[in-house]
This record gives structure tokens, sequence and C-alpha cells, in this order.
């Protein structure tokens, strides 16, 4: 089950990423151009070297090719971001992870080749407005670029009533996945029955088309 990481550009980003990995028992190589921040993660990961990842012979001899993801972490420096990922994926590396800085390096990191690319910045400002429009909006996660997983606190008015009769699906198109109560010592009841009763300070995991869940969050307001 453990997979080897090389994370390439050790910001905040890539930082967070390389450690989280390695923490959760995996092997993790950390790789950028500024020494004092691979002196600093050095005893949080697998190994850490100081090296600009955009020479091909350093690539190379660090074997990534071998490794079974790459994360491009390099932010700021979108020439740096492109020239990296490019060779990773001439080396064959089999998947690799890029971050975007916006849609257009998107689109470039997704021509040549990157299977994933996220933005965290741009994630997180939207889970944080979704959090202002209304408190009980806890966290939103897009699944897809056309539906998400939302957590949120229940309505008063639904206490007391049955997922049944609430009837969300037909009302609202969102399935529960789970319904969470941080009163209740943090109890989370996963695929709940229909007859499952709402109580106060539950906070419902549904996942919808964002379309829907607009709708919802709309009525939430
Ligand atoms: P964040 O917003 O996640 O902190 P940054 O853009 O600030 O992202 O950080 C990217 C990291 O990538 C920096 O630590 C920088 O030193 C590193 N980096 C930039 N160019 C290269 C390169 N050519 N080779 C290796 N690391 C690089």
């Amino acid at each position: 089950m453990m997979k080897q990481f090389v994370v390439i550009g050790i910001g905040r980003f890539g930082g967070a990423l390389a450690k989280r990995l390695y923490d959760i028992g995996h092997e993790v190589l950390a790789v950028d151009i500024d020494e004092e921040l691979i002196q600093r993660i050095s005893d949080k990961v697998t190994h850490a070297i100081a090296a600009d990842a955009t020479d091909e012979n350093v690539l190379r001899s660090l074997g990534v090719r071998n490794f079974d993801v790459g994360v491009v972490a390099i932010g700021d420096d979108i020439q740096s971001s492109i020239i990296t990922t490019l060779m990773l994926k001439e080396m064959g590396l089999k998947y690799i992870v890029a971050k975007a800085q916006n849609e257009v390096h998107a689109k470039v990191l997704k021509k040549l080749g990157a299977d994933r690319v996220v933005f965290p910045e741009r994630d997180m400002g939207i889970r944080v407005a979704h959090n202002l429009i209304a408190t009980n909006i806890l966290d939103i996660i897009e699944l897809s670029p056309d539906y998400s997983l939302l957590e949120f606190e229940v309505f008063p008015s639904w206490i007391g009533e049955n997922l049944k009769d609430l009837n969300l699906r037909a009302k609202y198109g969102i399935n529960v996945l789970a319904i969470k109560n941080n009163n209740d010592n943090g109890s989370i009841n996963v695929s709940p029955k229909a007859q499952e009763t709402i109580k106060a300070g539950d906070i419902l995991v549904v996942v919808g088309s964002n379309e829907d869940l607009l709708k919802l969050e709309k009525k939430i307001d």
C-alpha cells in the first residue's frame, strides 16, 4: 500500500502535502531549489534534496521516473512549473499532479499530460465563500465540475422529521451520505436509513449537482 511520492516545490502547499504524506506512512522525496526550505523539511520526509527541478540531469539522477506519483507544487514561477511537468511526463512518470496558478496555466499543464491539476488557493477561496454566505454551511468539496459534496447543519424546521418525510432527493435532488453530530461525541452515521430522525445539531453530508446544491444553499441563506 505504501507509495513513493516526489514532491517538487516545498512552499506552503507542497510542504504541507509532503509532510502529511510522510506522516501517513508513504515514502516522500522533497525537492526544492531553496536550500533553507530543504533543511527545514529534511527530518519530516524520507529524503530532501536541494536542486533545480528544471534541470533534466537532476531529475534523472534522482530517479524520479520510478516514483508512483510526482507532484509539481511550484506556484509563482509558471515557467519552471511547466518545464518540470513536461520533463516528468517525458520521463514516463505514472501519475502527475500539478498546481496551477490560473486557468491558462491549468490548460497548459493538462495539455502537457498532467493527470490532475489542482488550484489550492481558488478551491479554498470557494470553500470559505460558502461558509461566509451561510454559517451553517461547514464545507463544500468539488467532486467534478458539476457535482459537489456539501456539509451543512440542518434547518431548525427539520428537527424531529425523518429522512423519508423530508424527501430531500425529490425536493432538492440531493443524496444524504452521512449524518454527523458534534454534540453527540462527534458521532457519525454512514448511509442513514429513511426512518432516521433529525436531531438538533445534526450535520448532513450530502452529494448533488452544483445547481441543486445552490438551491439548497439559497434556502439556507
Ligand atoms: P506556495 O504558494 O504553495 O507557497 P510557492 O510558489 O511560494 O508556492 O512555492 C513554490 C516552491 O517551489 C518554492 O519553495 C520555490 O523555491 C520552489 N521552486 C521554484 N522553482 C523551482 C525549481 N526550478 N526547482 C525546484 N524548486 C523550485
